[in-house]
């Protein structure tokens, strides 16, 4: 059994490469991303592998199904770039790996939450020129502070704990209430509502119709002037002009992005040589109160270990047509 990697790394190659041990795939690692022009590269595959922004439209679906792939297997959570329709159609099946280390992203999060408001990375810079002044690095106590969750799933729900341990008040929005989470205390509130009360606002639910944009204009200023503004989501989540705007005027106070909606151009790549074309990606980067990081909330050795144990796994259990361990893994 044949599996084509797509959008691979080097530490792709080393925990796939290390844990097919146990199974005996035949692996064929491509860097490039997936899509309409790079589909071609598929040859005697029985599955590919994707990522998070490879393009796995009905073009490509029809494609892959024209070259007997049987599987597409997401070494990630995120499905909102496959077309599953497509896929249903063409009898291909599509599984991800659910829950892989929830708490990765979740402690991510905080750390973009303590980076923009301690200024860590700046302190970091200053204290190596010999600076030592404190002029301009005042933070606040997280103690006591609101704080608010949209979609509480496994992410929101982690990052939910690690912040009433901090001594926040945490509240939620979700379209469904996680009863553990409520009983540790987290109110759930109206989305309006989660939006007006939090000093703080980070974004835990998947890009689907319903999401997109869901921080826009209206929502931005129905928020507290000077909240920060936290999202390692999808970067769809987000309208980002408005956000943009609503930096400038001093409305959002903080904003920290692990993700970002025109990233498949940019982020797992070292561009450090070439003129960036994206405007809207370095005027966030201008600001001083703007932290982004290149969607690395899910890079943690223990994450990368379940990504690549549960993906061979699920295209194991679905070559030999057994259930799936996990009902939420298979997607179509
Ligand atoms: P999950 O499915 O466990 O939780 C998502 C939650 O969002 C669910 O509770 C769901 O009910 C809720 N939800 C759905 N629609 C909603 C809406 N309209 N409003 C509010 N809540 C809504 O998913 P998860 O594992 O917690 O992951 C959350 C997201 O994090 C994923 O969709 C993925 O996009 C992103 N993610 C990012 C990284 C990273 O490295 N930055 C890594 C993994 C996952």
């Amino acid at each position: 059994m044949k599996i084509s990697f797509f959008s691979t790394q080097p530490y792709d190659k080393h925990f796939f490469s290390t844990y097919n041990d146990s199974f005996g795939f035949q692996l064929e690692f491509f860097e490039t991303q997936l899509n309409a022009q790079t589909v071609s590269l598929v040859e005697n595959a029985d599955a590919v592998c994707v990522f998070v922004n490879d393009r796995v439209d009905a073009a490509v679906i029809e494609q892959l199904a024209a070259r007997n792939v049987r599987i597409i297997a997401l070494r990630c959570a995120g499905f909102n770039n496959v077309d599953l329709e497509a896929a249903r159609i063409n009898n291909i099946h599509v599984c991800r790996v659910p829950a892989y280390s929830p708490e990765a992203v979740a402690e991510h999060t905080a750390a973009m939450v303590l980076t923009l408001n301690r200024k860590t990375h700046k302190a970091y810079n200053r204290v190596r020129e010999q600076n030592f002044s404190l002029n301009g690095l005042l933070g606040f106590d997280l103690h006591g502070k609101t704080v608010g969750v949209i979609g509480t799933g496994n992410i929101g729900a982690s990052f939910c704990r690690i912040m009433k341990g901090f001594g926040c008040r945490v509240i939620a929005f979700d379209v469904i209430a996680n009863r553990e989470v409520e009983a540790s205390g987290v109110e759930y509130l109206p989305v309006i509502e989660v939006l007006q009360q939090s000093d703080i606002v980070s974004l835990h639910c998947p890009l689907n119709d319903q999401t997109k944009h869901i921080i826009n204009s209206s929502t931005l200023a129905m928020m507290k002037k000077g909240a920060m503004l936290i999202n390692t989501s999808r970067g769809g989540l987000i309208d980002t002009p408005a956000v943009i705007a609503a930096l400038k005027k001093g409305q959002l106070g903080y904003l920290g992005i692990d993700v970002y909606e025109q990233e498949e151009k940019l982020f797992f790549r070292d561009l450090s040589a070439d003129i960036i074309e994206d405007d809207t990606i370095q005027r966030l980067m201008s600001f001083p109160n703007v932290l982004v990081t290149a969607h690395q909330a899910f890079f943690t050795s223990e994450a990368l270990t379940q990504i690549a144990l549960v993906t061979l796994q699920n295209i194991q259990e679905l070559a030999t047509k057994s259930n799936l361990s996990s009902k939420a893994a298979l997607l179509v």
